[in-house]
């Protein structure tokens, strides 16, 4: 099933495709009884070629009919099917059953608990369209797609592009859509099923005197349609297609625009053009933050910047998928910050995107922005922190240097030359080069092209008055990969900071350019400043450091600095140091116990609060960890006891103390309180996703009966809530309930993606390590998952049941028991499938961040 590089760009050379029309028989979709579905796909191209192959996954082909001939279909090996005796000219009709899926890639059926319903959707990224139907699965090899769907009269039936006709047979429609303008087959989209649907029209006069007008749908499942917030979903939509119209001067190239919000689904979004996926998760049952609005506005405009970045202009191969995926990341919150109401886009940014980029750009893994991908197994695990934290963050970078409208004027430039066509990285480079009069080739190479990350410690001296008499900012940044030295260029902003009137005031803001080893800052000579902020306002990317007395000043001020952005990007300094072990877990314990509280932020504080927990679990010494998790409880319980009626800070503290209580008997009592009432404070909506997560937490600490969760279940008995039902039982600490988790899946493929992610979140959830004979079984097994598994789920286990532990008494690291199975593991399996390799890699690399940060804090006695 895999797709090498050169086969695809050799195919490339002997191919052209002019268009598909693709049939889709829906009509037995609500039978779960029936497995497959029919698939025709009419294909034309030219060829300058006698033979080639089409991708298909399929159960069974049924005929293959080249220009007229039958072919036999015997040479379909499950994923290829070879063709030869091509013409110069074809048509190409592939008839077979395909199957409808259970784990969220190709063709997902999903059926409703709550009232019987299905409901079908696809996702194909990168390379499951093959799912659907046969054709050329590659993204250089652009066509125009025709879909004609049969499905029950009374569903809607959804494509990428417009209904052109219908006609009825009995209960059933048969839809014929527009044929789409030229794109690829991964973003290609269809959706079928009883959906409710919501309608709003975007139109705009521009000053030239065009006007355009496109259609907007939303839609999601009848049982979730009472809390479908449809409105501010158009609201977002319509600010995003102002703004992209406007800065982009490229109309919006795709006719309708609708956004489904589909079950069980893998990921965010997707931004199949016409018709965007987004997860359900985005629909919130009960009380929703404010930060959580901002994430759905984000996501919704990072799948529009596609539309034109991706969609219309398409990395020719997925070593080029940075190129959307760092700029619509980039555009996701720029836009947020320039066109909504959520003006602090750049404060989530900073405290929950590029911890992301930072973790995987310090993991043996690591690569290039710019990435060499071989193979689609590659490509698959590409979807990473590079890719689209430090992609965005990069750019973010390329726009302080060049300047915001030279870096515009350059994307405008990029649509209009490759619109509905393919692009490596020097089309990009060359339209900015010529927007912004910049040579950017070296900036390209140390920036997109080399790995890891610059670490920037301020060195500061100061006179006997307390003035700075000298700053100096270092860089220590090598690639990886190579070992060798990396002179990056930043352009950044330092912020000089001083305690005024209680509060910590930035005094100063330097915005100056480093590069090298070291750079003298005179600027700053003569201020007084208690803190020092290398890269303020966060206009880089690199691992900043606080000097000694800016971390003893963040300790007692951090919550009083006026930007949340800067508190932001203090606390993400904090935690990098905690990760590497150049802070000890005890001394971040401390700062959150002292400042989170106090933190105006809500969403600020949330981050903070769930890198506590990581770091009780995972950073802090064994001995230390009953104590500290203590604290949390009780500072959680404080904090909620403390915050204002229907905040969204004490919507915040809630669901922390639920997740603190966890891990702490402490809690149990607390939790309790919140389930029947009596110790729920004025104004918290203690709403049915609450609730699961206070039932989890019980469960964890075997405070919860058989009887008891199952009672919660008959009183949500939905698709969130038999998940969540799921995730509670597995939570439960009892050796039986660890094995029934392990078993379930491990053994049952007929457990759906998102109950398998609750099985194996469930199974973790425990305040020690694992029992020794699931480490022996992970090991044994994960060849086989690997192998009997689709990659969705097979990631899934590799992922999550990779076993944790911690340090002994005086043990050596490098010692541990897990640490020396998964290196013999690797070792062993030189062989292993690279992808299983990576997972394997990268999470033996975090447990050994976690041993080592667990052997350097000092111990309580100090
Ligand atoms: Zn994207």
């Amino acid at each position: 099933m895999n797709l090498t590089h050169a086969e695809c760009r050799q195919r490339a050379t002997t191919v052209a495709v002019e268009g598909y029309r693709i049939e889709i028989d829906l009509a037995q979709a609500a039978d779960a009884d029936v497995k497959t579905f029919r698939s025709t796909s009419t294909i034309t191209f030219t060829a300058t070629t006698a033979s080639t192959w089409i991708d298909l996954i399929a159960d069974r082909v049924v005929s293959v009919t080249l220009n007229g001939q039958a072919l036999d279909p015997a040479s379909y090996d499950g994923a290829r099917l070879p063709v030869s005796g091509l013409a110069e000219r074809n048509e190409l009709v592939v008839e077979a059953d395909c199957v409808f899926s259970r784990d969220g890639q190709g063709l997902h059926r999903f059926t409703d608990p709550v009232d019987g319903k299905t409901y079908l959707y696809t996702h194909f990224e990168p390379t499951d369209a093959r799912r659907l139907y046969a054709n050329f699965e590659q993204p250089d090899l652009k066509a125009a797609f025709t879909f004609v769907i049969t499905a029950p009269q009374d569903w809607q039936i959804v494509s990428g592009q417009a209904e052109e006709s219908r006609t009825s047979t009995g209960d059933l429609a048969t839809v014929t859509f527009e044929p789409t303008p030229r794109q690829s087959t991964y973003i290609t989209a269809i959706a079928a099923g009883p959906y409710h649907r919501a309608t709003d029209t975007w139109s705009i006069a521009r000053a030239d005197g065009s006007t355009q007008e496109v259609a907007l749908g939303a839609l999601c499942r009848q049982s979730m349609a009472e809390y479908f917030e449809a409105e501010s979903i158009f609201e977002v939509t319509k600010q995003g297609l102002d703004f992209f119209d406007r800065e982009f001067g490229y109309p919006y190239p795709w006719g309708k625009y609708d956004s489904i919000f589909v079950p069980e689904y893998n990921l965010g979004a997707m931004e199949n053009p016409g018709l965007v996926t987004f997860t359900e998760n985005y629909i919130h049952r009960g009380a929703a933050t404010r930060a959580q609005k901002e994430s759905r506005a984000e996501v919704i405009l990072h799948e529009m910047s596609h539309m034109w970045f991706g969609d219309l202009v398409t990395p020719r191969w997925w070593d080029g998928l940075w190129l959307k995926e760092s700029f619509a990341d980039l555009m996701g919150y720029h836009v947020c910050e320039a066109a909504t109401e959520f003006k602090d886009a750049w404060t989530t940014f900073a405290s929950g995107r590029k911890p992301w980029a930072y973790r995987q750009d310090q993991l043996p893994t690591t690569h290039p922005i710019v990435a060499t991908i071989d193979d689609l197994e590659a490509a698959r695990q590409n979807f990473d922190g590079i890719t689209y934290a430090k992609g965005a963050s990069a750019l973010k970078q390329l726009m302080a240097y060049v300047g915001r409208d030279a870096f515009f004027a350059g994307a405008r430039e990029y649509f209009v030359q490759h619109a509905f066509d393919s692009t490596e990285l020097d089309d990009l480079l060359g339209c900015l080069e010529r927007s912004s009069g910049r040579d950017l080739k070296t900036w390209s190479r140390v920036w997109l092209e080399t790995a890891g990350t610059s670490e920037l410690t301020p060195v500061v001296d100061v006179d006997s008055e307390g003035r700075i008499s000298r700053l100096t900012v270092q860089q220590v940044a090598t690639d990886p990969l190579t070992g060798e030295a990396v002179s990056r260029p930043h352009r950044l902003v330092i912020g000089l900071y001083d305690v005024v009137d209680g509060s910590l005031r930035r005094t100063k803001a330097i915005e100056t350019d480093i590069s090298g080893d070291a750079t003298e800052i005179p600027e700053a000579v003569g201020v007084s400043a208690t803190l020092v902020l290398i890269n303020d306002d966060d206009l880089s990317y690199a691992k900043v450091r606080l000097d000694a007395t800016s971390l003893k000043t963040a300790h007692e001020h951090l919550a009083t600095i006026e930007s949340p952005l800067s508190r932001a990007l203090v606390w993400t300094s904090l935690w990098n140091a905690t990760r590497d072990a150049v802070l000890p877990a005890a001394d971040f314990l401390d700062i959150v116990t002292a400042q989170a509280s106090r933190e105006p932020d809500s969403a600020l504080m949330g981050t903070v609060l769930t890198n506590a927990k990581s770091a009780i679990e995972s950073y802090l010494p064994v001995a230390q960890r009953d104590a500290a998790r203590t604290r949390l409880v009780e500072t959680c319980a404080a904090g909620l006891a403390a915050a204002a009626p229907e905040s969204d800070a004490q919507l915040i503290w809630a669901r922390h103390l639920t997740y603190a209580a966890s891990t702490s008997s402490d809690g149990v009592d607390a939790v309790r309180g919140l389930l029947d009432g009596s110790a729920a404070p004025d104004g918290l909506s203690v709403d049915a996703d609450l609730r699961w997560n206070a039932w989890a937490s019980l469960a964890a600490q075997d405070a919860a009966t058989a009887q008891e969760l199952s009672g919660a279940l008959a009183a949500d008995d939905t698709m969130t809530g038999r998940t969540a039902y799921v995730l509670a039982l597995a939570s439960r600490p009892t050796a039986d309930a660890k094995a029934a988790a392990w078993d379930k899946a491990t053994t049952d493929d007929t457990v759906t993606n998102d109950h398998l992610r609750s099985l194996v979140q469930g199974f973790n959830h425990a305040s020690g390590d694992p029992a020794p004979e699931y480490v022996e079984r992970y090991f044994a097994s994960i060849g086989d998952w690997w192998g009997s598994r689709t990659m969705v789920m097979a990631s899934i286990l590799a992922r999550g049941l990779f076993p944790g532990g911690s340090l002994s008494e005086g043990q050596d690291p490098a010692e541990h028991p897990v640490v020396r199975q998964a290196q013999g593991w690797l070792e062993q399996h030189p062989d292993a499938p690279k992808a299983l390799r990576r997972i394997v890699i990268e999470l033996l690399d975090d447990l050994q961040r976690n041993l080592r940060a667990q052997a350097t804090a000092p111990s309580l006695v100090e």
